[in-house]
């Protein structure tokens, strides 16, 4: 998590430069953020608890400064504290570090350095960098100890440093992302391209275990070796306008609505290459469906998809659990990695095991040039353009329509799957509408004061309810929770009481009567009945009405779940797109 951001170039604002840039990342951490600026022979540090977006630059005034780097926490190691907010230091503040991830050896290297007299100023994990870089200059130049310093972390990370008076940004990575943005004489690096979008659509990816100086140019290195990389400069083609909000009040209620258009983009694929996908996964010796959170109940629908579509058993299992499943894995096993950012660290970890195993692996990704994509045997791109909100939502639906078409591919009728989708895509603009919006949140003004609430579905209803509950759960703040229909009566019917709220997703076909009984069961319970269905049911006290769209059901009856957490979080004023102690793209294991 967190995002890190440096800028070196003629600028003399650097400081606020890197604030700014900062603000376009606040999505991956928000509990504390830092700046550290060049200021000759030392360094000015400045920060601060609470979201970048609140610094107001009239009240707070940086020196001129050409060169920066700065940091928006998620806490892994030490509470929410202005000593552990980044960047850090060494002693005499003239060398800081920003960090994202954690180390994993830093007890060992504290040690070690404690021993030696260096004092710790925080709690967190990440001060060792900054001492021990410290440690090795004095024997060595900046460069040289830096690298040296890397060399020696354990765990997935992302690391900048500086020191004063030496004109250069180095950049080491290991497992957590950073791109390098090349403008005109300047050098951004970032954990994500959205921070330097304004300035240059010209990137390098690092990759894992390499490093790079940024000071009249860009030298890349190999982190064990030492040796240089050559890199090459890749063009993005992102829009700056899908990062920005535009005139929407929040990131999660454009996303929501982008939905209209997205999963046309997401099913806009060469058939060939789907269909080339689609023979992988028939010749499998065993296909691993692997996400986290959203991403992992995207794979659970798709479990029921491919077994209802391709009568075809896909293995699901959440990234952080799939290293107790490698014995099942073979060389002629295929994985199927499922994430937004491409980043989620779990999954990364997976995709880790499948490769020892040499079983192949296919990415589906928003984000392109991600780890994912680039360390995949096969990648397809959701295409769903940045998404920011922490609670995933357009990503989500594009992520089960490109799963559909598979499904579909797999069983010979891409083009029958293809015709499905695109009738989906035109009923959800239907659907999309100021009325439906307005039906929604009349709902969320009823419910918002309760405790509790319950999502009922079965078969992929049942994986869409568990879905509905994390959305929820993410931005309403309400205890939320998703059950097979069927379930109830084994146990969670007993938190029923007069008034509870009881979602339940219905589609028409086979699970329709069981889903409807098992709501009449809690009705007779006290249960105040919200119906997700194409048609209205006597049981329900509400109705949201979605279309009738058979297999691509799940796609449709989540956008009304989505649009409710939104308006809950909403009227309880919670900010939906920076949920507490959440942040977007789960870098950290
Ligand atoms: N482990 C570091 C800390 O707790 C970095 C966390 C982050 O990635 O924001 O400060």
């Amino acid at each position: 998590m967190c995002g890190i951001f440096a800028y070196l170039g003629p600028r003399k604002n650097a400081a606020e430069f890197v604030i700014h840039g900062l603000t376009k990342l606040e999505y991956r951490g928000y509990d504390s953020w830092g700046v550290a600026y060049d200021e000759g022979i030392k360094l000015g540090i400045y920060r601060q608890i609470g979201k970048i977006s609140d610094y107001d630059p009239v009240k707070t005034k940086f020196p001129e400064s050409t060169m920066a780097l700065g940091h928006s926490r998620w806490a892994t190691h030490g509470g929410v504290t202005v000593a552990n907010a980044h960047p850090h230091t060494n002693s005499d503040s003239t060398i800081a570090i920003v960090h994202n991830g954690i180390i994993e050896n830093f007890d060992e290297l504290k040690k070690e350095l404690v021993d030696k007299g260096y004092v710790f100023k925080s709690q967190t994990d990440s001060e060792v960098i900054a001492h021990l870089i410290n440690e090795y200059c004095k024997t060595m130049d900046f460069e040289k100890a830096a690298k040296e310093a890397m060399k020696r972390f354990e765990g997935r990370y992302a690391v900048l440093a500086m020191k004063a008076g030496e004109r250069k940004i180095i950049a080491a990575r290991r497992g957590s992302p950073l791109i390098v943005g090349i403008g005109n004489n300047e050098y951004f690096v970032a954990s994500d391209i959205p921070a330097f979008l304004e300035y240059t659509r010209k990137v390098m990816y690092l990759d894992d275990n390499q490093l790079v100086v940024l000071n009249n140019g860009t030298h890349f290195f190999d982190i064990t070796t030492g040796k240089p990389v050559e890199k090459r400069v890749v063009e993005i083609n992102w829009k700056t306008e899908s990062a920005e909000k535009g005139n929407f009040a929040h990131f999660m209620i454009k996303e929501i609505m982008e939905q209209k258009d997205t999963i046309y983009r997401a099913i806009n694929q060469e058939d060939s290459e789907i269909e080339k996908i689609a023979e992988e996964i028939k010749k499998a010796y065993g296909t691993f469906l692997i996400g986290c959170g959203t991403a992992g109940k995207v794979c659970l629908a798709a479990e029921y998809i491919f077994a209802k579509v391709a009568k075809r058993h896909v293995n699901v299992v959440v990234g952080s659990e799939f290293p107790s499943h490698q014995d099942f894995l073979k060389e002629k096993s295929l994985v199927i990695a499922v994430s937004q950012s491409g980043e989620t660290a779990d999954t990364l970890e997976a995709i880790e095991v499948a490769k020892k195993k040499k079983s192949k692996v296919l990415s589906i990704v928003n984000v392109e040039g991600s780890t994912m994509d680039r360390e995949s045997d096969y990648s397809l791109h959701i295409k769903a353009g940045p998404e920011k909100a922490v609670a995933s939502t357009k990503a989500t639906t594009s992520q089960i329509a490109i799963l559909t078409l598979l499904a579909y591919a797999c069983d010979g009728r891409l083009q029958e799957g293809k015709t499905l989708l695109i009738d989906t895509a035109g009923k959800i603009n239907d659907m999309l509408n100021p009325r439906y919006e307005e039906h929604i949140h009349a709902l969320a003004e009823k419910i918002q004061h309760h405790e509790s609430m319950y999502v009922i579905g079965k078969a992929v209803n049942y994986a869409i309810a568990l879905e509905a509950a994390i959305k929820l759960q993410e931005v309403s703040y309400i205890h939320a929770e998703g059950f097979a229909g069927g379930e109830l009566k084994h146990g969670p019917i007993a938190l029923i009481s007069e008034g509870t709220p009881c979602i339940v997703l219905v589609s028409n076909g086979d699970t329709r009567t069981d889903i409807l009984n098992n709501a009449r069961e809690v009705k007779a319970r006290g249960g105040f009945i919200i119906g997700v269905a194409p048609q209205n049911e006597e049981v329900f006290d509400y109705w949201i009405k979605v279309p009738d769209v058979g297999i691509a059901s799940p796609i449709v009856n989540i956008i009304p779940i989505q649009l409710l957490a939104y308006h809950l979080a909403v009227l309880r004023q919670n900010n939906p797109d920076m949920p507490r102690n959440l942040a977007k793209s789960v870098t950290v294991k």
